[in-house]
């Protein structure tokens, strides 16, 4: 088998909603795709008693609908096994130790352990401590990979005392800290379009791009996830991850060679020379926004476990620049926000108009618009590019084309998951689409000067329509520096 690689899987939360959810599927797709090698292993954990049995049940409704036969998903099922541990419980470590040693011999993983800690926040470091102080990690030179999942942190302080407590136990390239946006087909797609195209990588700067808008909308309102989102917030929960790892991958110079090691220098240096902001440049550059209510939907307020007196950030836009000689002054926009208009994300580049219009300048009504180059990245993948051609007849005018091509049926269809392309990578060694602890630190030394001053001032809340594309104050942001939001005007 090809570019398989056998392991154990531990995976602390093995009953929780991402792991039923999410990562069951996605590891049964490589299976099915003879990406995973026949020998492996998964051992999941969690504080509620399940036989082995009730656990390949769970396994096997959550990957049922991807089978082609019930044969195959108890096939699957059959490489799961669990056991009852509490993390807060260094006791249980020791039955741990047993049952990864067990499960390496019985498959012959050669030692090779994934540890994924899929449960909330507050036990990362304490897991990865533990694991390596009670000797579950296989010292017989297999490789340990740690997987850490979202949030890393709540702050630069919080992040880096995470961080320090994972490096305690495992080296930098031993860490897999998650951003499922990294796992995206049309993410991962942003440096090919850019380095594979001298026609765009050409003009890649501040003398033809006019700004860059980086949109991750959404048109679901909390859910059930208030308990964690009232204390988080959109700032934090989509712009310190998602929205920053996207910008990197738009903003970064070309790396020397397309491995993880040089992109990830790249992604440093250009997240490392932002311009960050103090007080007053977060109030200058960062717009907050809460939703209120509509005629079919509630308030953010009168969303069930969300305080009457919130004022949690349900929406941010913002502006970013560099201080590098590819950048100048360009302005990054970004902008996310819950119960927005649509569901999609999607990279707008605008490029400057030409010096000089010789039509206008000969008298002619040119009607010349700016060149725009859109990625979609959510619901469906594609790119498209508006331009100015001449309409058609006697007179002159110019129109807008577009070019455009958007990902069909067949193509989607074959598309990975970023769960299962994520676990690929991991079995692979590859930290390309991970986010490194300097991305993570610059991200949150970014936008912490920006949570500080919203943490501390009383908006005026709520301030946007379910259904819109947020307040009014994002699109004066752009239309300070003469510019406006691509969509929804072109949608
Ligand atoms: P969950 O609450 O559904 O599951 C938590 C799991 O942890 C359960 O299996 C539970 O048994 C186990 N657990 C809790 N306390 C334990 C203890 N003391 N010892 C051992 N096991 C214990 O959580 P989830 O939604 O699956 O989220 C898991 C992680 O994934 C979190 O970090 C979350 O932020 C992240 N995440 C989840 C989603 C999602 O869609 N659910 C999306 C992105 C990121």
């Amino acid at each position: 088998m090809t570019n398989a690689t056998r392991a154990l899987f531990v995976l602390f939360g093995g009953t929780g909603d991402l792991a039923v959810r999410k990562l069951y599927p996605s590891i049964f797709n490589l299976y099915k795709k003879g990406l995973l090698d026949t020998k492996f292993a998964l051992l999941g954990l969690a504080r509620k008693p399940l036989s082995n049995e009730e656990f390949r049940e769970v396994v096997k409704n959550s990957v049922e609908k991807h089978a082609e036969s019930q044969e195959q998903a108890e096939e699957f099922a059959s490489h799961f096994y669990f056991e009852v541990h509490d993390v807060t419980k260094a006791e249980d470590y020791e039955k741990l130790r047993n049952n990864c040693n067990e499960l390496d011999e019985k498959y012959d993983l050669n030692g090779n352990r994934v540890f994924y800690v899929s449960m909330a926040p507050r036990f990362f470091g304490m897991v990865a401590n533990d694991l390596k102080k009670q000797r579950v990690l296989s010292e017989n030179g297999g490789f340990n990979r740690l997987v850490i999942e979202k949030p890393f942190g709540k702050d630069y302080e919080s992040a880096e005392e995470l961080n320090n407590s994972l490096n305690a136990a495992f080296d930098e390239d031993q860490i897999f800290r998650i951003d499922h946006y990294l796992g995206k087909e049309m993410v991962q797609d942003i440096p090919v379009i850019r380095f594979s195209n001298p026609m765009i990588n050409a003009v890649w700067n501040h003398n033809y791009i006019e700004n860059i808008q980086v949109t991750l909308s959404e048109s679901l309102g909390v859910e059930e996830r208030a308990g964690y989102y009232d204390t988080a917030g959109a700032l934090r929960d989509m712009i310190q991850n998602h929205t920053m790892q996207i910008v990197s991958l738009l903003a970064m110079d070309e790396p020397q060679s397309f491995v993880d090691q040089n992109i990830r220098t790249e992604k440093v240096k250009v997240l490392q020379s932002l311009n960050f902001y103090d007080e007053n440049g977060a109030k200058e550059n960062f717009v907050r926004g809460q939703y209120g209510e509509s005629s079919d939907s509630k308030a953010y307020r009168d969303e069930d476990g969300v305080p009457e007196d919130s004022i949690n950030n349900t929406y941010v836009a913002g502006k970013l620049t560099f201080n590098t000689p590819r950048w100048g002054n360009t302005p990054f926009y970004i902008r996310s926000g819950k119960k927005l208009a649509d569901k999609f994300t999607r990279v707008d580049v605008v490029f400057k108009q030409p010096v000089v219009d010789i039509f206008s300048n000969s008298g002619l009504e040119s009607g010349i618009t700016n060149n725009v180059l859109t990625i979609y990245i959510d619901p469906r993948g594609g790119v498209s590019f508006k331009m100015n051609v001449k309409d058609a007849g006697q007179g002159f005018h110019t129109e807008k084309v577009d070019l455009s091509y958007l990902e069909n049926d067949a193509r989607a269809e074959v598309v990975p998951e970023p769960y299962e392309r994520l676990f690929h990578d991991i079995l692979k060694g590859d930290v390309t689409n991970f986010a490194s602890w300097q991305e993570v630190a610059a991200a949150w030394k970014f936008v912490d000067p920006v949570q500080k001053l919203w943490d501390t001032t009383k908006p005026d809340f709520p301030n946007y329509t379910p259904g819109t594309m947020g307040p009014k104050a994002a699109d004066d942001l752009l239309a300070r520096d003469g510019h406006k939001w691509v969509y929804p005007e072109d949608k």
